[in-house]
C-alpha cells in the first residue's frame, strides 16, 4: 500500500517517563477516500492520558502524543465518505481502526479486537503509515469515517468531550451487567469516570452510593446523582454497608484495597473494575468466594454502544461537569490529577494550541 501524502499540525507531546509536556509539530496523513479529516476544538483529559505519558503501563513509544475524548468540525473528507460532510460536529474515542473482520469486531466490540488494540487513538499503529498513532493534544486528526461519532447537537461541546472515554467506560459495564431500578449501585472514586458513573447509574434508576476517598466530595456527589456518599477510609461506614451491593464499578486510578469493596457485595454480586492501576491489585480468596462473587474488568466500548450513548446523553442532556483548561497547562493539571483534585475532568481548549 503506498503511503498517503502527510501534513503538519501542532501537537503537545511527552518525550519521556520523566518529561513534562511540551510543543511540537507532527504529521497525520492527507484524508484517504474513506477518511474524515477533523479540526480538533476539545479535548478531555483521562487518567490514562497521565499513565501512557509517564510509561506507567510500560508500552509507549516516544514522543507520546496523548488525548482520546475529542470533538471537533469536519474540515475534509476523502472522496467514498457516506455519513459525514465538512462542518459536521463529530467525536473521536479511544479506538481510530481495529482489524474489523474477528468475532468481536464483527458484532460491534471493537474494543476487544483479537488482534489487540491496535487501533488505540494513541500508542496503536497508525496502518497507513506504519507509525505510532498520536492522539488529540493536537490541532487536527484524520480518522477512518467507521471511527468517527456523531455529537448530538443540543450538547456543549466542551462539557460533551469526555463522553468519549469517561463516559462510554461507564456506560459500558453499567449496560452489559444491566444495572437497573431495585439495585443498590456502588461507584468507586469521584474523578472523571466515576462522576460519570453516577450520572449514568442514576439515569438507570439504580439507588447509587458513591464511595470517596475525599470527604469535601460530599455534597457535589449528592448533586451528580449520588443517593448515598460513603468515605471509604472511615472503617464504621465502610462496615456500615457489609453484603448490601448488587454492583460496584471501581474507578480508582491509583493502588488500593479490593477486598474491603468485595465484602460489601451481596450474594452473586457483581465488582468490575475500569481503573487501571500502575501496580498489581491483590485479591483474597474468601472475600470472593463467600457468597458466590464474581470479579471482573471492562474496557472502554464499542463503537455501536458509543455512539448509542451519546444518543442517549443528547436526549437527556447529560454531560460532564468540567474545568476547561489551555493546551500549556496541562502539566499543572496532570498534578491536580494526581492529587484527585479535578471537578470532575480537565478539558483542553485546543484554541490555545492555534
Ligand atoms: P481521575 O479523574 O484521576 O479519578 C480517579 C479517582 O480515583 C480520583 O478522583 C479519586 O477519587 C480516586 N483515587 C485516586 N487515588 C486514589 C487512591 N490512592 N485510593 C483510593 N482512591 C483514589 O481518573 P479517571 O480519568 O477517572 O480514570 C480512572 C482510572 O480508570 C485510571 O486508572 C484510568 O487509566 C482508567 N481508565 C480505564 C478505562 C477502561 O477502559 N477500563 C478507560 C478510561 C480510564 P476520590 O477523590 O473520590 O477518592
Ligand atoms: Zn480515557
Ligand atoms: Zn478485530
Amino acid at each position: 500500500m503506498a503511503k498517503p501524502a502527510c501534513f503538519s499540525v501542532k501537537a503537545f507531546s511527552a518525550t519521556a517517563p520523566t518529561a513534562p509536556l511540551g510543543a511540537t509539530v507532527i504529521e497525520r496523513r492527507s484524508p484517504t477516500p474513506t477518511d474524515v479529516q477533523i479540526q480538533i476544538l476539545y479535548c478531555g483529559v483521562c487518567h490514562s492520558d497521565l499513565h501512557f505519558a509517564r510509561n506507567e503501563w510500560g508500552f509507549t513509544q516516544y514522543p507520546a502524543v496523548p488525548g482520546h475524548e475529542i470533538v471537533g468540525r469536519v474540515t475534509a473528507i476523502g472522496g467514498g465518505v457516506k455519513k459525514f460532510k465538512v462542518g459536521d460536529t463529530v467525536g473521536v474515542g479511544c479506538l481510530v481502526d481495529s482489524c474489523r473482520t474477528c468475532p468481536n469486531c464483527r458484532v460491534g466490540l471493537e474494543q476487544y479486537c483479537d488482534a489487540g488494540m491496535t487501533g488505540g487513538t494513541y500508542g496503536g499503529t497508525e496502518k497507513h503509515l506504519g507509525t505510532p498513532t498520536l492522539g488529540g493534544y493536537s490541532q487536527s486528526i484524520v480518522v477512518t469515517e467507521d471511527f468517527v461519532l456523531r455529537m448530538p447537537a443540543n450538547l456543549n461541546l466542551a462539557a460533551a468531550a469526555p463522553l468519549l472515554c469517561a463516559g462510554i467506560t461507564t456506560w459500558s459495564p453499567l449496560r452489559h451487567w444491566k444495572v437497573g431500578p431495585g439495585q443498590k449501585v456502588g461507584i468507586i472514586g469521584l474523578g472523571g469516570l466515576g462522576h460519570m458513573g453516577v450520572k449514568f447509574a442514576k439515569a438507570f434508576g439504580a439507588h447509587v452510593v458513591l464511595f470517596t476517598t475525599s470527604p469535601g466530595k460530599t455534597a457535589d456527589a449528592k448533586k451528580l446523582g449520588a443517593h448515598e456518599v460513603v468515605v471509604s477510609t472511615d472503617a464504621t461506614q465502610m462496615a456500615a454497608q457489609a453484603g448490601s451491593f448488587d454492583f460496584i464499578l471501581d474507578t480508582v486510578s491509583a493502588n488500593h484495597d479490593l477486598n474491603a469493596y468485595f465484602n460489601l457485595l451481596k450474594r452473586e454480586g457483581n465488582f468490575v473494575l475500569v481503573g487501571a492501576p500502575e501496580k498489581p491489585l491483590a485479591v483474597a480468596a474468601f472475600a470472593l468466594i463467600f457468597r458466590r462473587r464474581s470479579f471482573s474488568g471492562s474496557l472502554i466500548g464499542g463503537l455501536p454502544e458509543t455512539q448509542e450513548m451519546l444518543d442517549f446523553c443528547g436526549k437527556h442532556n447529560i454531560t460532564c461537569d468540567i474545568e476547561m483548561i489551555r493546551m500549556d497547562q496541562i502539566n499543572g493539571a496532570y498534578e491536580r490529577m494526581l492529587k484527585s483534585d479535578v471537578k470532575y475532568r480537565f478539558v483542553i481548549d485546543l484554541a490555545s494550541l492555534r
